[in-house]
Order: structure tokens, then sequence, then C-alpha cells
């Protein structure tokens, strides 16, 4: 049985491969990096340059599925998250067999479904996603399909970044988990070290 507040790391999936498909992709960098957020870190994930080539995306979303599977979970529906959710959200409808759907965010930035999109009361859910960073926006999507009835079964995520911290109340299933620092920039220990700070998919810039 799964302990809801722990990542399913999968033992289907080596995960040293897809850290080193991840780099290959320059999807996971190591480094020094200025976020869009201003914080510097020392770890950058952009899982769309992963999921941009079809068959790394269904080669790993597959082990997700088998995870799902194996836990004997069944849903009706998948939800992927716009934006980051959209592709693996795709893909794992697709190997599932269930309808895949997305929410996003209104003019007022609420999370929501738009175009359509339904879930009807009791309806099982699995929320996909490339990467949980906190889970705190895993638990907005959460809380917005559970107000129209659905039974959140599960978050699966290529990586897991929460370091077990997400405080989701339902199981997550991840292929890698990533351990990143992030730090303000004015106590930023790289910074001090003198190590050029990068904008991901710009060039280096001088130390600060
Ligand atoms: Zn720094």
């Amino acid at each position: 049985m799964t302990n809801s507040t722990e990542t399913v790391t999968s033992t289907i999936f080596d995960a040293s491969v897809l850290e080193q498909q991840l780099q290959r992709e320059d999807a996971l960098l190591r480094g020094h990096f200025r976020l869009s957020s201003g914080l510097h870190s020392d770890t950058y994930v952009q899982c769309a340059r992963y999921l941009r080539r079809p068959e790394l995306a269904a080669a790993a979303t597959a082990a997700l599925a088998a995870q799902i599977q194996a836990a004997g979970l069944r849903p009706d529906v998948v939800v992927g998250p716009a934006m980051g959710g959209v592709v693996i959200g795709y893909e794992l409808a697709r190997q599932l067999g269930v309808p895949g759907i997305f929410t996003e965010r209104d003019a007022d930035g609420q999370m929501t479904l738009r175009r359509g999109f339904t879930i009807e009361p009791g309806e099982k859910v699995i929320i996909a996603e490339d990467v949980v960073t906190t889970g705190k926006s895993t638990l907005e999507v959460a809380k917005v399909l559970r107000s129209m009835g659905a039974e959140v079964l599960a978050v699966a995520s290529l990586i897991d970044r929460t370091g077990g911290k997400g405080g989701l109340d339902f199981p997550h299933f991840a292929l890698l988990p990533v351990v990143a620092a992030t730090f303000a920039p004015e106590s930023c220990p790289l910074c001090a070290a003198g190590v050029p700070v990068v904008k991901p998919g710009s060039r280096p810039e001088k130390a600060f």
C-alpha cells in the first residue's frame, strides 16, 4: 500500500537513464542559474525540452503508466494542468486509454476547466505534471477537481522536486527525484564563490 505522503519512485524505469536523457536534451542543467522568479539555483529543469521528443515522452510516460497500473489505479480521465502537464497528460491518457483534458488559469489567475471540459461527480482522476516542485499548484488543481466531485487518485510526474515535502494527500508517482538548492541572490553561495550566473537559455553573465 502506498503511503500517500511518499513519492513512489519507479523500479521499472531506470532513473539514471532518464537523468542522462534529460541532461542530453538540456532539460536538466547543473550549474548556477537565475530563475524567472529571481532566485538563484544550482539546478535548472525545463521538461518541455525533453518532452518535445515524442519517443522520449512516450517511453518515460510508459513507465509512469506501468506504475499506475501496478498500483491498481483505474482513472476515468487524466488532467494535465497547462502548460507543463499538457504534453505528458495527453500521452498518459493515450497510454491508459482514457480521455485527457487540462486545467488552465483564467484571466484572474484562478485554475479552472475551460473549453467545455467537465468532470462528472465520482469520476476518478489522475493529475499529470512534468515536474512537481512545491506541490502547491498540484494541490490547487486537486482542489478545483474535487470541488466538481472528482476523486483524485494520484499525481504522476516525470520529476519530483518536493523532497518529500509536497504536502500532497494522494500518492505521487514520479520517475526521478531531483534535489535543487535555491538561494536569494544576496545570500547565494555560488555568487559568493564567483561562479558566473546563467539565465537559462542565454549566455553566462558576470558573477555578482
Ligand atoms: Zn547566485
